[in-house]
């Protein structure tokens, strides 16, 4: 057992190495650098997967006896990763990401041209060996299984099947009756220094400290840890709206879940989130159910009117909560808003699906796509740069990571409505400033947990059931009712 630690925190120091030359990348490094970066993450990379999968790990996984529960877990759960990443052969590991790089370059100069055909070879190619990759686990249901698998460990395509139609089945509707509300008040100019005040001002309330985090600038925002009290978020400014706020509350949420995973799973692969869609949960709860809530804008409504001087003379809180939670249909994923999100989610899922079990052919797809998106969000497609071509994934041969995106606001939903019953009055605090009960009972009932329990175990735990896109969508229809009470 402690051999097997031993090897493990090898692997993790090496991983948590990747961490920082990522972070430095993205953060810090001059532009000329990028070349002699991209060899040296991959060496490292290359070599902690090597130390990982090598027939020395299995060997210590067979003999190892754990001396408590939490050994016992590291066991479980490693063991489970080591024989997923033993079944697919290096050279198809490799093949993957030449064929990202190469498809990645064609996805760049079809959206500079505006021509899917230029695109749609090296997406046909991803397919194949994601295909190829699938047909490594021959024991699947399902092939898009093995690939939901790598970031849901657990979740069959036929649960998540069943809970993102029931999503979409929901929002279409919501969507369609969602009142026009303006919201200029929350529309530029605001200027960048002004931007960086309130944003410090809210992290600082919400729990980020000098001692543990760091918070940079970064052109799409994310978070990063190199290891325990070393917790890096960035966010991005534009003058023209207020995402800088949205961004860094979206990385905070991301960055108070490694914040409060127990420490005794330092360097033992178990230090991180139990899944995509639940470090997704956490950053979504952060952003939506925190930072649009009633009681968040009572509270920050003076320190933006502070921050951002003269901007907010003339309206109230109740204004600016109601424009930050505007409804309104639009074109591109990474912009819409809390409503229409989840169907850009479900359409894309839905296309994955369809792409990689054959029923849709690649050159369909763009047609297919204008057409999905006219009937779940209500828009029409004007061209395939605002359209098919928008995302990376697919050109980077990521299939099976878009569900995750809506699970994280369908797992935060539950969240939401277990800890409304377990913390009455939850939104008063929030308008005296005082987020400190909603991280602590985060860092009890999901983060201290880290990977140690599979995603579906977890979510029992916590709210005692399977995943239900349900309270999710009675949170939004209660916000979209037009006689909704603003004061709560
Ligand atoms: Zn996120």
């Amino acid at each position: 057992m402690d051999e097997l630690l031993e090897r493990l925190a090898e692997v993790s120091d090496l991983e948590r190495t990747a961490v920082v030359l990522g972070w430095d990348h993205e953060v810090v490094m001059p532009p000329a650098g990028a070349e002699s970066r991209g060899e040296l993450r991959a060496t490292i990379e290359r070599l902690a997967h090597e130390r990982f999968t090598d027939d020395g790990v299995g060997e210590l996984l067979d003999a190892a006896q754990p001396r408590d529960e939490l050994e016992r877990d590291v066991v479980r759960m490693v063991r489970r990763d080591f024989d997923k990443a033993r079944r697919v052969p290096g050279e198809l590991v490799a093949e993957l990401a030449r064929t990202a790089v190469a498809a990645r370059t064609a996805w760049l100069d079809a959206r500079a041209r505006d021509d899917f055909a230029v695109f749609a070879p090296l997406l046909e190619r991803n397919l194949e060996l994601r295909r190829r990759y699938s047909a490594c686990f021959p024991d699947a249901d399902d092939p898009y299984d093995p690939l939901l698998d790598d970031y849901e460990p657990g979740l069959s395509t036929a649960e998540l099947r069943d809970a993102l139609a029931r999503l979409r089945d929901g929002l279409v509707p919501l969507v369609a009756r969602a009142p026009e509300i303006d919201d200029a008040v929350v529309r530029g100019p605001f200027a960048e220094a002004n931007q960086r005040a309130l944003v410090r001002t809210v992290l600082r309330a919400v729990g980020v400290d000098d001692e543990s985090w760091r918070l940079d600038d970064a052109v799409h925002p994310f978070q990063a840890t190199p290891g325990v009290g070393d917790i890096r978020i960035t966010t991005r400014y534009d003058e023209g709206d207020l995402d800088s706020l949205y961004s860094a509350l979206h990385e905070f949420g991301h960055g108070l879940y490694e914040h409060q995973v127990d420490p005794a799973l330092a360097r033992t692969l178990l230090a991180g989130g139990a899944s995509s869609a639940w470090h997704e949960s956490q950053s979504r709860l952060w952003e939506n159910m925190v930072g649009r809530s009633p009681g968040f804008w009572r509270w920050c409504f003076p320190h933006a009117q502070a921050a951002l001087p003269g901007r907010f003379d003339d309206t109230t809180w109740q204004e600016v909560q109601r424009a930050v939670n505007a409804v309104r249909p639009s074109l591109i994923r990474v912009s819409a808003d809390e409503v229409t999100y989840g169907l850009h989610i479900v359409l894309r899922f839905e296309f994955e699906l369809e792409l990689l079990e054959g029923d849709l052919a690649v050159a369909d797809l763009p047609a297919a796509w204008n057409e999905r998106m006219r009937d779940y969000v209500g828009v029409e497609v004007p061209d395939d740069v605002r359209g098919v071509l928008q995302d990376v994934h697919w050109a980077e041969g990521i299939f099976g990571y878009f569900p995750t995106y809506a699970l994280g606001n369908v797992i935060a939903g539950q969240l939401w409505e277990r800890i409304s019953a377990e913390l009455p009055g939850l939104d008063e605090r929030f308008a005296a400033g005082d987020f400190a009960p909603l991280g602590e009972w985060l860092g009890e009932h999901v983060h201290r947990y880290g990977r140690r329990l599979m995603p579906t175990e977890l979510l029992e735990r916590v709210v005692g059931g399977p995943l239900d896109p349900g309270p999710y969508l009675a949170y939004l229809e209660a916000k979209l009712e037009p006689s909704a009470p603003l004061m709560s």
